[in-house]
């Protein structure tokens, strides 16, 4: 058995050799850096020449159109989805967005969606405009002292309104809690509703197997998982998919089309108008190959280096880690008590440590547990125990300066 060797991942990036300004980067949360694999597969696209996909039949053509749906199948094979189930995005947002669009006029008025708290505004805001526009009840799924999902309360919500449709991350960027989705599926369904899983955090630490977790949709973005920005999937049931309007309309996704009227093609097409971001498909299968040949250890490895980090922010006594789930993945967000968070990061900026801070785009629950906003780091398989020694020291003393 091979086992995953961190510094051998690590040289695939070549932006840790070549740049004067990456220094020590912990904000792979909001977006992770690129290996030479998938830069490979970029400037291939654009230097060996280019086609349009699914369109005409010149060889080209039809090399880059079966790499294209080749791509389908590698993200299908790779969380154990269906091909024909996996719908290009430009990222988890336009996914969420095409969900909640694609469900309008689809419930009962008075019915209701739950949404966990722990949600990221992608995955809040869409289905706040989808209860406005159709009359429904929005719910919030609270969460415990650990920040992980409040299980006895999420059922009672389940048992007493008519729920439509529950909508949560499987890893929250805010707080880093990992949340049981397969069980918050199954009870999903055993109520009748849909399960939509925002995956955006955990695709790039978590064996994913959707056979398993069963949602209706999970989502992600190619950009947290070694790919370009402007390309991510929904990878849905087929039978959900079947079910959602299509709310874009053009090229391509059209089975006839005359002055008056149009029909519409099967999966995935019709939920795809227009030309793709052929170049984001090929990076992103490029980035998934990269990974699966890395799988081996990566993930046992993340979980050294991240239980590392907590236990040294734990023995700093003037900060607060927030929320102590069952399960954390990826993400440490903490405050330093009585300093503003912004201070702490501008320090750690200064000296080179990228790390994150503010509200993270999930304001509702950052707010809960940090009202000014909290300092958040994020790993990828790249970081090293050296990083974190260094991001301990330059912390403690940026606390050393402002307290
Ligand atoms: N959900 C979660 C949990 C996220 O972390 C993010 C990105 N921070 C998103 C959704 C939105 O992803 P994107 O900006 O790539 O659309």
């Amino acid at each position: 058995m091979k086992s995953f060797n961190p510094d051998e991942f690590r040289n695939h990036f070549r932006c840790f050799s070549t740049s004067e300004t990456l220094g020590i980067y912990l904000d792979n949360a909001a977006t992770t850096q690129i290996p030479d694999e998938v830069l490979q597969a970029l400037a291939s696209y654009y230097s060996s020449g280019r086609s349009n996909v699914h369109r005409s039949s010149y060889p080209l053509a039809n090399k880059l159109t079966q790499q294209f749906e080749q791509a389908r199948t590698i993200v299908a094979q790779w969380l154990n989805g269906s091909a024909r189930g996996v719908i290009w995005t430009s990222g988890t947002t336009d996914g969420l967005n095409r969900l909640a669009d694609g469900l309008r006029g689809h419930f009962k008025s008075e019915q209701t969606i739950l949404v966990s708290a722990l949600e990221h505004h992608a995955n809040l805001v869409p289905w706040q405009q989808l209860c406005v526009k159709d009359n429904l009840t929005l719910r919030i799924i609270p969460t415990t002292e650990t920040g992980d999902i409040d299980y006895a309360a999420y059922q009672q919500l389940l048992q007493i309104h008519n729920v439509a449709v529950v909508c949560c991350c499987h890893v929250s960027n805010s707080l880093g809690v990992c949340n049981d989705v397969q069980e918050i599926t199954r009870l999903a369904h055993q109520h009748g509703a849909l399960a939509i899983i925002d995956g955006a955090q955990a695709v790039a630490h978590l064996d994913i197997d959707l056979q398993l977790i069963d949602c209706d949709a999970y989502l992600f973005s190619g950009h947290k998982v070694y790919a370009p920005t402007g390309i991510g999937a929904i990878v849905g049931q087929t039978h959900f998919l079947e079910q959602l309007q299509p709310c874009r309309f053009g090229g391509e996704m059209v089975k006839k089309v005359t002055y008056q009227d149009a029909t519409f093609r099967e999966l995935p097409y019709r939920l795809e108008p227009g030309t793709p971001n052929i170049d984001g498909v090929l990076a992103l299968s490029a980035a998934i190959r990269f990974l699966s040949a890395h799988q081996e250890g990566k993930q046992a490895y993340e979980q050294q280096l991240l239980a590392y980090c907590e236990s040294q922010l734990h023995q700093i006594k003037e900060l607060t880690i927030l929320a102590h789930p069952k399960h954390r993945c990826g993400v440490i967000s903490f405050v330093v008590n009585h300093v503003h968070p912004f201070d702490i990061a501008d320090w750690l900026n200064n000296q080179q440590i990228s790390v994150r801070c503010g509200f993270h785009c999930a304001m509702p629950i950052t707010e809960q547990w940090a009202h000014q906003g909290s300092l958040r780091i994020s790993l990828a398989a790249y970081n090293t125990f050296y990083e974190i020694d260094q991001f301990i020291e330059s912390l403690k003393q940026a606390i050393d300066i402002n307290l």
